[in-house]
């Protein structure tokens, strides 16, 4: 899938893009003219590294591979060296988390707020609509969460052209990578470590991230909160994994669930339903999912809408500052423009996991077709203004062979939330995730094969 091109690596040192007020001219390290024998060198200890620490996934090319534990691991895809990243955008986005985790707690209180928002999207969009279900479900019987817990990761691209920090989405439900992405910023500083003076680049320039240890801790503490020491924590991972045991179940934390391929039958609603329904503390609750919906996403943005949720008006500015353009398909305006220029839009269903949102030509197409059609199918999309970051040249590591090709990254900011009652117990920025995808991917996606794990040169 990824451009077969071999690293074709020149000879000399590597040149950090200037400092301009604060603001990298781009993410780039010039290339041209890096030593050939010092990047096959990196190459190979970089794949040691990644084998002695754990920065493996499952190799779908064994047969055994995730059935038996140890068999069949290849390391994760993952950048050789790390993304320069202005250090303001990147303290930016570590100040917006707290505030964003304050942010779902309010939106999810609010109930109203969730079922009219997504009541057009509920009529065509049978997944949404079976989530919006066990959310009503849950009003019918006035179930109250005394006990809340988020792990989310918001996510951002750095527009060239305003130079803006600009959120992608905010994902409340299985936010992925907190262990792997933190072993690359580890392999980065270890391999800075050994060539980062012959490089010219400082190991501690990439700032450390803590995203497994405190996504841990805030499981711990929610856990003690729950106060019942025989408790356990339930992972739902797959289908089959449903057993609920004869423990008690303090959390249940939710690694899949997010796609309708995660609900092959009722019996998987049923035990989403029950889950709910528990005492158990749910990371996500079926609100706190709801507020990570893309429409609640592009509802926010509205004019005026933040001020519902939130009192301290420097917290809401620096929230709208990372807003970009987010419109509802029934702005008929917006559409007509969309048409004209679909390269500057992406049009996104209410889905998780990658794969989903449409792009360019095809843009035009869905919109050509929904008008056509009349109908409220519309509902099930929102449009966003396209963010075009600074592409850059990258050496990727993907089955042991290092390619070049031209990037761009995408930040994403762990973040814990806990509250009892009224007492908030934890809310914090968790590290980070840094993504790095070749440009002509509209997508990306680690795991489809277009993006890499990558960490942070602060410039
Ligand atoms: P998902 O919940 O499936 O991850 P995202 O909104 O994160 O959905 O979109 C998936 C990917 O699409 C992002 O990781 C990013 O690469 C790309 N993308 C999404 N929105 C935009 C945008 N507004 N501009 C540019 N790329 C985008
Ligand atoms: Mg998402
Ligand atoms: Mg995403």
């Amino acid at each position: 899938i990824m451009s077969q091109k071999p690293s074709q690596v020149l000879g000399g040192k590597v040149e950090v893009g200037e400092t301009q007020e604060g603001v990298s001219k781009g993410p780039m390290i010039d290339f041209h003219g890096i030593d050939e024998g010092l990047v096959e060198k990196m190459v190979y200890d970089a794949l040691v590294w990644s084998s002695l620490h754990g920065l493996l996934v499952g190799d779908k090319s064994v047969q055994r591979s995730g059935k038996v534990p140890g068999v069949g691991m290849v390391h994760a895809p993952f950048a050789l060296f790390p993304m320069l990243f202005p250090e303001c955008h990147w303290k930016q986005a570590y100040e917006l988390a707290p505030i964003f985790n304050e942010l779902v707690d309010r939106v999810s209180l609010d109930a109203k707020f969730l079922q009219d928002s997504l009541s057009r999207t509920k009529k065509v969009d049978a997944f949404t609509s079976r989530l919006l279900d066990i959310h009503s479900k849950m009003l019918e019987i006035n179930k109250k969460e005394d006990i809340r817990l988020g792990l989310h990761r918001s996510d951002y691209m750095l527009d060239e052209e305003t130079k803006q920090l600009l959120q992608i989405e905010m994902n409340t439900i299985s936010a992925s990578f907190p262990g792997l992405g933190c072993l690359v910023s580890d392999l980065h500083r270890s391999l800075l470590n050994h060539y980062g003076e012959s490089l010219g680049l400082d190991s501690k320039r990439v700032p450390n991230n803590p995203a497994a240890t405190k996504f841990v801790e805030a499981l711990a503490k929610a856990w003690s909160e729950y106060n019942n020491p025989r408790a356990v924590i339930l992972l739902v991972v797959q289908p089959e994994e449903r057993n609920m045991g004869s423990h008690e179940v303090a959390i249940v934390y939710f690694r899949v669930g997010y796609a309708p391929i995660n609900y092959p039958s009722e019996s998987e609603w049923r035990a989403r339903l029950l889950m709910e329904q528990s005492s158990a503390i749910k990371c996500p609750s079926i609100s706190y999912h709801l507020v990570g919906t893309k429409k609640i996403q592009q509802e926010l943005a509205k004019p005026n809408v933040l001020e519902r949720f939130l009192d301290d008006k420097e917290d809401i500015a620096k929230l709208r500052k990372c807003f970009a353009g987010l419109w509802s398909l029934d702005d008929s305006d917006i559409v007509k423009k969309a048409i004209e220029s679909p390269g500057l839009f992406v049009m996104k269903p209410q889905r998780e996991g990658g794969g989903n949102n449409i792009y360019g030509n095809d843009v035009r197409e869905a919109l050509t077709r929904l008008q056509k059609e009349g109908s409220e199918a519309d509902a099930a999309y929102i449009l966003m203004q396209r963010i075009f970051p600074t592409a850059s040249h990258t050496f990727l590591m993907r089955e042991g062979v290092c390619y070049k090709d031209d990037t761009i990254s995408e930040l994403g900011v762990y973040g814990a939330y806990l509250r009892n009652k009224d007492k908030v117990i934890l809310n914090d920025q968790c590290g980070y995730l840094m993504r790095t995808k070749i440009s002509s991917s509209d997508e990306g996606g680690v795991a489809a094969g277009f993006a890499v794990l990558d960490s942070l040169y602060l410039t």
